[in-house]
């Protein structure tokens, strides 16, 4: 029996009495250990009802314990759907029930609102805190420290992950066992990965960038993590003399540079910067250089993707470019209109196609054929160009979107709950620079009749909407701009206020 995934990634663990993860208290786990986790806790899973193609829906603080459900998912052949940790429970609804989720582990303070919200669908819910405790444990320590992993073709899914929607209904990007195999190969290959890196993680594991970049680049190479609940400036300075490798969202750099004591002295140890999720200002690539001497290499990707170009590594890293495409990628530039390809410099939709893309949308066959070409192309909606030399630049999103901290926000989704105030007519939702979280929400309000109270339109939005996607300020006009279709010129709107936070 194959596992393609278990035998790629976790297969080389389990007699590997090497560290696979250090914690910031010093104290490790081997790979043995690890994989000794994931096995009680893939017994858990079945002993739970679970069969491989079911959805196991995990809402829980970053912890080894956690990462190990990522691994246990392998094992069982159930497929993984990591959610946001900030998202409210009103949010969580549409997830479990979007993807029929079998079961929930969410943290023990949220278990009575996720056992409401599951009611009659009859999915089990079980806990995890942030120590590692909960009924879930309870649950994988009745199981053997051995699992057989199931069987698994190349093209059954692994994961479900949840992309924002533009309409406020998020999409679920269906990854297959493949689609996560070939990019990590890949990407261990071009980045140089070997056993002896020690990869510094503080990114969130419920998103692409911390879960599958990150850990299936480590897991391919043999490597260990050095494994943080979260980015932190004082720590990322006192463990990165022990690592030889970091990956960041473009808000981690900025924030390692916002601190004197930064320098040279940190990174000697270290082989590699990677940057991605959102863009790294050309600025931030310079001013990093300048302190460490390291030139951030800077990769672009996607939920649906995985990692689609890179900077190269012996190469000449582009400050302000995302790099070439990878090597078993085909991406071109294409005319929004007619489809057709563009020639190299124009701007156009960046279109992928390769083992990476995903397999489509989860119960939603319309996006998929939107989206995804019969041909394999997937059209990202990201707004790119070639320079004569072959580097991509992202130029912008075809879609409003906002990047904050590293974090999507799609504007319609705050602009629902702002029009639902009293006292706003209308609003026009934008993303605006922000010195640290790379853009700042900001929430543009037209009066109707004596008009909001701005105070209590904050508060509102506080407790609906999970704290990055709250507007960071809100502004009153007496009318939107818009063009002579009646489109609102957002464009516009974020020319008027791109210096609201440059001072902060
Ligand atoms: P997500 O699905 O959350 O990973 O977000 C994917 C989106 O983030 C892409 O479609 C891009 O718009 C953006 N993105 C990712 N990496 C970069 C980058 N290096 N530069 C600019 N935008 C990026």
């Amino acid at each position: 029996m194959t596992n393609p995934l278990y035998d790629r990634m976790l297969a080389g663990l389990k007699d590997q009495d090497r560290t696979f993860l250090t914690l910031a208290d010093g104290s490790t786990l081997s790979g043995a250990a690890f994989h000794a986790l994931a096995a009680r806790q893939a017994g858990a899973l079945a002993e739970a009802g679970l069969e491989p193609g079911d959805r196991v829906a995990v809402q829980v603080a970053k912890s080894p314990e956690a990462l190990a459900i990522y691994a246990a998912c392998v094992m069982s052949g159930v497929v993984l759907l990591p959610l946001n940790t900030a998202y409210t429970a009103a949010e969580l609804e549409y997830f479990i029930n979007d993807a029929k989720a079998g079961a929930v582990i969410c943290d023990p303070a949220a278990q009575a609102e996720v056992s409401r919200i599951v009611g009659a669908n009859g999915a089990q819910v079980m806990t995890l805190d942030k120590t590692g405790q909960g009924s879930f444990r309870t649950a994988w320590e009745a199981q053997p420290d051995t699992f057989a992993p199931v069987a698994r073709k190349a093209d059954d899914l692994a994961a479900l992950l949840y992309t924002s929607g533009t309409t406020g209904r998020s999409k679920g990007a269906m990854l297959s066992q493949t689609n996560l195999i070939s990019n990590a190969e890949t990407l261990v290959d071009l980045w140089r990965f070997g056993p002896d890196d020690v990869l510094l993680h503080m990114l969130p594991i419920f998103h692409t960038h911390g879960l599958f970049v990150a850990t299936n680049v480590i897991l391919a190479a043999g490597a260990s993590m050095i494994f943080l609940p979260a980015f932190d400036t004082a720590e990322a300075l006192r463990l990165l003399p022990q690592s030889t490798s970091m990956m960041g969202v473009p808000t981690f750099y900025t924030r390692l540079l916002g601190d004197p004591a930064f320098g040279r002295d940190h990174v000697a140890n270290m082989r590699v910067f990677i940057s991605g999720s959102a863009p790294l200002l050309a600025e931030t690539h310079v001013a990093f250089e300048e302190r460490t001497g390291h030139r951030i290499l800077e990769r672009y990707g996607m939920t649906e993707t995985n990692m689609n170009t890179s900077n190269p590594y012996d190469g000449e890293r582009r400050a302000g470019t995302v790099g070439f495409p990878l090597p078993d990628v085909e991406l071109k530039i294409t005319d929004p209109e007619s489809s057709a390809t563009l020639p190299q410099g124009e701007v156009g939709i960046i279109e992928v196609r390769g083992p990476n893309v995903f397999q489509g949308y989860w119960n939603m066959p319309e996006k998929t054929a939107e989206e995804l070409r019969d041909d394999g192309f997937f059209i990202t909606g990201d707004l790119g160009q070639m320079d004569p030399d072959g580097y991509i630049q992202i130029v912008g999103r075809q879609k409003d979107l906002i990047i904050t901290g590293g974090l999507n926000v799609y504007p319609k989704e705050i602009e629902m709950v702002l029009d639902d105030m009293p006292g706003v007519l209308e609003s026009a939702v934008i993303g605006v620079p922000h010195p640290d979280f790379g853009e700042a929400v900001v929430g543009v309000l037209v009066a109707d009749g004596d008009g909001p109270d701005m105070e209590a339109v904050q508060t509102a939005a506080a407790a609906q909407l999970a704290k990055f996607k709250q507007p960071k300020a809100l502004r009153l006009l007496p009318e939107l701009p818009r063009n002579t279709m009646g489109k609102v010129q957002k464009q516009k709107l974020r020319a008027d206020f791109a210096d609201l936070f440059s001072g902060s």
